[in-house]
């Protein structure tokens, strides 16, 4: 308790002393981040009530393996928690769920309902996600809308992992921070379902239901995504297998919803099948920028299409969906990680700025989600990995905030309304810093 306490107030004079300094971004982006990198710890108090829980769209994200978890805890906390008010006066922010029992923030009950506390320190009253109306359905096939089509962004996005594993596997070829194989086995030893390959019929099912619920049902876009296909999927290519999912939901729901894809980068003809299918946002995601780095923390990635060609199609790619609707993603951090990262936060900033401004300058605004150090992936079995420092955030969100302003680019599509007290982004702060003025 003793140790918790240090550390919280660790954490608040870092907090402050941080806050002075960028203010160029919002201070609810500088927690948000914080709550991120050292995840959550709940009380069991915490937890009495309705609301909807983590559904473990793809990865843990959890510091700790699901057998590790209290039985109050495991599958029982939100997917997300929205914190507002408290000694800083928050505006409303949105932040993913990642346990963490060691973690200085706690989630506590209290007469008013949880709060998020630092230590002692109160900072602001806690929502949970709303259960979504359909979820109380079941498939034709039994199975649960949580597991099929789950819902993240506090309802606004509708998340399909149709491959639950990624045949890039083991040490030489997962990339080093992912843990969706391990994920994968984590939920089937925990007796949950949770279905390896998803079928089209299903997800359609699924969303048949949220087609026909009321305005107050906010879901405005959905992605497919799962893991790489290096040979064959069910007699499928990559590309072939995923093109299904996005046949299946346009054919039937035509731009319903705004449709977001993620693959591994492909040249234009197969990026244009995706168009063709009606998908309007696609995520080359490329992990890592320095080239060195992408070699070790990447090797599948390397082996089977390199870093040269990754970019190059990447850039390309925007030929066919437009630059403002080709948002690769970064694993925010995971350039520091141990041992092959950099040393210092600025050489981490340098490199990961310079694809920044690369991309930005040809219009396309990658995002970023924040690396969470998670059991059994290559780099935490590797050795011991801290999350990156918070000064690491601060100046990456500056970076990108800077960027994006200096290119003129418009607001990502798919990710709803940004700025602070809007976004509803949860895994990184990308879009609450989006059109702050600074104090
Ligand atoms: S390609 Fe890499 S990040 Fe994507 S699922 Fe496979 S191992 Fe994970």
């Amino acid at each position: 308790m003793i140790a918790l306490t240090s550390v919280a107030s660790e954490r608040l004079a870092e907090l402050t002393r941080l806050e002075g300094i960028y203010r160029n971004i919002p201070f609810e982006a500088i927690i948000k981040q914080d709550v991120l990198r050292m995840g959550l710890a709940f009380e069991d108090a915490s937890l009495d009530g309705e609301f909807k829980a983590k559904d473990y769209f793809i990865f843990t994200f959890d510091h700790v393996p699901l057998a590790d978890q209290k039985d109050t805890i495991r599958f029982k906390v939100p997917e997300e928690i929205r914190v507002r008010g408290g000694q800083f006066g928050l505006l409303p922010t949105i932040i993913s769920v990642r346990i963490n029992p060691g973690s200085p923030y706690v989630v506590r009950a209290t007469e008013t309902g949880p709060h998020l506390f630092l230590g002692s320190a109160d900072l602001g009253s806690l929502d949970f996600p709303p259960i979504p109306s359909w979820y109380g359905r079941k498939t034709a096939s039994g199975k649960l809308p949580g597991e099929v089509a789950p819902v993240i962004e506090w309802g606004y996005l509708i998340y399909i992992t149709a491959f639950r594993n990624c045949q890039y596997f083991g040490k030489d070829e997962e990339c080093a921070f992912c843990d969706i194989n391990h994920n994968y086995r984590q939920q089937k030893h925990e007796g949950r379902p949770y279905t390896g390959v998803k079928s089209p019929e299903e997800i359609v099912e699924v969303l048949s239901w949220i087609n026909e619920t009321e305005a107050g049902d906010s879901a405005r876009a959905y992605t497919i995504t799962g893991g790489s296909v290096t040979s064959q999927l069910r007699g499928l290519s990559e590309v072939d297998f995923y093109l299904q999912y996005a046949n299946a939901i346009e054919s039937k729901f035509p731009k319903r919803w705004i449709g977001k894809i993620v693959t591994q980068a492909w040249e234009k003809s197969e990026i244009q099948k995706f168009k063709d299918a009606g998908i309007q946002i696609y995520h080359p995601n490329y992990e890592v920028w320095d080239a060195e780095l992408f070699k070790k923390i990447c090797p599948g990635k390397e082996r089977y299409i390199g870093r040269d060609q990754w970019i190059r199609r990447i850039l390309d790619s925007a030929e066919i969906m437009g630059p403002a609707n080709v948002i690769p993603n970064f694993v925010g951090g995971v350039e520091l990680s141990k041992p092959w990262g950099f040393k210092t936060i600025d050489e981490a900033v340098a490199s990961t700025s310079e694809g920044l401004d690369f991309f930005m300058k040809h219009g396309i605004a990658p995002r970023f989600t924040t690396w969470c150090p998670e059991p059994f992936t290559t780099l935490t079995t590797m050795q011991e990995q801290e999350s990156p420092p918070l000064e690491y955030f601060c100046k990456i969100l500056t970076a990108w905030k800077e960027t994006h302003e200096r290119y003129s680019l418009p607001v990502p599509p798919g990710y709803g309304e940004p700025g602070p007290g809007k976004a509803v982004f949860s895994v990184s702060a990308f879009m609450d810093v989006i059109g702050y003025k600074g104090r």
